[in-house]
């Protein structure tokens, strides 16, 4: 059961890969050059709110889940 869900602002996002470099185990760039969560629903943050914080964009948001 997703405890956490998280929400991309994709249209925002600059590419930079830093959730990518925190966070690897959930963020990837995609061939557009822009940003991607492999899962979207969470049990745990973990490094997802490191992910967060890092953004220059502040495009990545995660919400409890519904
Ligand atoms: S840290 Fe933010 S701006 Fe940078 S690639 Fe990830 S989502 Fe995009």
């Amino acid at each position: 059961m997703a405890k956490f869900v998280i929400k991309l602002e994709r249209e925002k996002c600059i590419g930079c890969g830093s959730c990518a470099a925190v966070c690897p185990v959930n963020w990837e760039l995609k061939d557009d050059g822009k940003a991607m969560p492999i899962n979207t629903e969470l049990e745990d943050l973990g490094c997802n709110q490191t992910a967060v914080e890092i953004c220059p964009a502040r495009c990545i948001h995660i919400q409890p889940a519904p």
